[in-house]
């Protein structure tokens, strides 16, 4: 419904690609001159003659250096508590950082830097899948560029808005399935150069609602917009309240730990006596866990722990062994309990091979 609404507003004022490619185009303009940008329609950068100088190239490959390794720090996080990931940029010992990390987080900085540097706006033009998929739920009253016609003559020898649209199409003629993003920088530029010529505002606007003339008044147009929303509402509202709702149950139903049970490593043809019960905390913060099991007499097994504390997110394996069990299958149950009561169980079918008496 969003989609259908605001089109890809998304790419145009929340995707860190283009905000990233935006930062990249403004600090290429300000050091290397106003025509510097990397162009999407392949035509190469037009370097200003008094900027074109070693100094500025260093500056400005030295900032996006910086910006890539900033960003690159990112994905980590999904690897590691924010503690080592602050170990790893104050260049402190930490046992938990694996020693491949200094290489993973190089490759991170290497494609960031391949990226902000000469890539830009060509991933969301040509590469970026979501921006697609955004697409599938346009109609031709999602939010677009209109464009009021009425001052045609001032547009002749101007181009202003499609040198400023950085997807490299004309804003005056855009299409329901075009590349615009919605980013509103033509609209921008258009009241820029209006007011600079002292003739009006912006002869650009965002819309919402049926495309039509722009010679409708300014009422109709609105209440027109207005309609259209409208609309959409009852069932987008609905659909909002499912998505809330899923919301609030993945919330209320949130575990802070797994569990799994598994069979330790036993040479093949010998019975199975030995598990490994792998408990995992998700928190990052300390945490207790109490192992039990039920369904099995007591003496017949012997857990290795059966109380675990945790500083923070984690993993950590308890040995299970079982014996003096008569043959046949004996069914059981490995239970993980929180102190403020949370518990999940695991069920496990253990057989013993023999004749039974
Ligand atoms: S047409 Fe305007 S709103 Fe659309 S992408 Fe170009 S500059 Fe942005
Ligand atoms: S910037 Fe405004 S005046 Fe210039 S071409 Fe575009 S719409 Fe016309």
């Amino acid at each position: 419904m969003t989609y259908s609404l605001v089109g890809t507003a998304f790419c145009g004022w929340v995707c860190p690609q283009n905000t990233l490619s935006e930062w990249a185009n403004n600090m290429t303009r300000k050091w290397l001159g106003k025509r510097a940008e990397v162009s999407l329609d392949g035509t190469g950068s037009k370097l200003s003659q008094g900027k074109n100088k070693g100094v500025n190239w260093l500056i400005l490959g030295s900032m996006i250096l910086a910006v890539a390794m900033l960003f690159a720090l990112a994905p980590m996080f999904y690897f590691y508590p924010p503690d080592v990931i602050w170990s790893f940029v104050s260049f402190r010992d930490d046992s938990r950082l694996a020693p491949s990390m200094h290489w993973i987080y190089t490759i991170f900085v290497l494609i960031l830097w391949l990226d902000i540097a000469f890539i830009r706006h060509f991933w969301c033009r040509f590469m970026c899948v979501y921006r697609v998929w955004q697409h599938g739920f346009k109609t031709r009253e999602t939010l677009h560029i209109a464009y009021d016609s009425r001052n045609a003559e001032e547009c002749a020898h101007c181009n202003f808005c499609v040198s400023a649209c950085f997807v490299g199409i004309d804003p005056r003629q855009t299409e329901t399935y075009d590349a615009c993003i919605n980013c509103g920088e033509c609209i921008h530029a258009c009241s820029q150069i209006r007011a600079s010529r002292k003739t009006g505002g912006s002869l650009l606007r965002f819309e919402v609602g049926e495309r039509s003339d722009s010679h409708e008044g300014a009422a109709d147009k609105r209440r027109s917009n207005v309609n259209s929303i409208f609309r959409r509402a009852p069932w987008a509202l609905l659909l909002a309240c499912f998505g809330l709702g899923l919301f609030s149950w993945g919330l209320w139903n949130y575990q802070s730990f797994h569990f799994s049970v598994y069979r330790a490593d036993t040479p093949q043809a010998q019975a199975v006596v030995d598990y490994r019960i792998s408990i995992s905390n998700k928190l990052y913060r300390p945490m207790d866990y109490r192992v039990s099991l039920i369904g099995l007499p007591e003496g017949s097994y012997q857990l290795a722990q059966r109380a675990l504390s945790f500083d923070s997110a984690g993993r950590q394996d308890v040995r299970l062994h079982i014996e003096q069990l008569s043959p046949g299958l004996h069914p059981f149950v490995v239970r993980v309990s929180t102190a403020d009561g949370v518990e999940e169980n695991f069920r496990v079918n253990h057989f013993v091979a023999g004749k039974k008496r």
